[in-house]
């Protein structure tokens, strides 16, 4: 990582914003400060990687906010012994913060070309525990479910069916649920014994769950 001074100071300005937007949790603090945001971003936005704002990436994509990667991060619980799924992958900046909480990570995009670019970037940083794979991550990924966490980092109307059904009983959900283009709702899912519980945690405004390939 760039350990110039104006980088340094940055990066300690990024996490004193995490802070000050409620992120309490050490070991996400720890991630955010550990994972350079600017090695998922190319061109001029690399620049702006520490700024707590979405930014644009292929595909007509965005890597998310990073306090809102962070309070995401927070509200899945992520153990060490974990398998995370994501939905979602985007830059694969989320995926990043999570291989450093969870024992393995899959993550899954539609867009072939973000798919490669993120795995690029995750072998050239050495997260050997973060697999990308392209499908259409609203079915989840059967073949390796059961999932200890799953985060949805694309805005669904509803949680959808398949995930929940991929989630162990103790397992927990993030997920945005709303119509796109609005503001939408920051679902937390646990599945208990008995079924689901649902909690509303925040406002979010997320890119689409889209079906199919891209
Ligand atoms: N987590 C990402 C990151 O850290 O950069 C940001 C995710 S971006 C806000 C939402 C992503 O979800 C986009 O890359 C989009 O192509 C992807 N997406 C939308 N619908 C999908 C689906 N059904 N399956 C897989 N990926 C999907």
């Amino acid at each position: 990582m760039n350990d110039a001074p104006d980088q340094v100071e940055a990066r300690m300005r990024f996490i004193y914003t995490l802070r000050s937007r409620g992120v309490t949790d050490a070991r996400v603090l720890t991630a955010m400060e550990k994972i350079d945001r600017s090695a998922f971003l190319t061109g001029i936005f690399s620049d702006r990687a520490y700024e707590d704002t979405p930014l644009p990436i292929a595909c007509g994509q965005t890597i998310s906010q990073p306090s809102v990667v962070a309070l995401m991060t927070e509200a899945l619980e992520v153990g060490p012994r974990d398998k995370v799924l994501e939905v979602g992958t985007g830059s694969g900046y989320q995926a990043a913060i999570l291989s450093q909480l969870a024992r393995r990570v899959y993550t899954v995009e539609r867009h072939r070309a973000l798919a490669r670019q993120a795995q690029t970037v995750f072998d050239t940083l050495g997260l050997v525990n973060i697999t990308a794979i392209v499908g259409d991550g609203s079915y989840g990924l059967p073949d390796q479910a059961p999932f200890d966490r799953i985060i949805v980092t694309a805005a669904a109307e509803d949680p959808p069916g398949p995930l929940l059904a991929q989630l162990k009983i103790g397992g927990i959900m993030v997920v945005p649920v709303g119509q796109s283009d609005t503001v939408q709702n920051l679902i937390r899912v646990r599945r208990m014994e008995t079924g689901f519980e649902y909690e509303e945690l925040r406002a979010v405004r997320f890119v689409p769950l889209v079906e199919g390939l891209g």
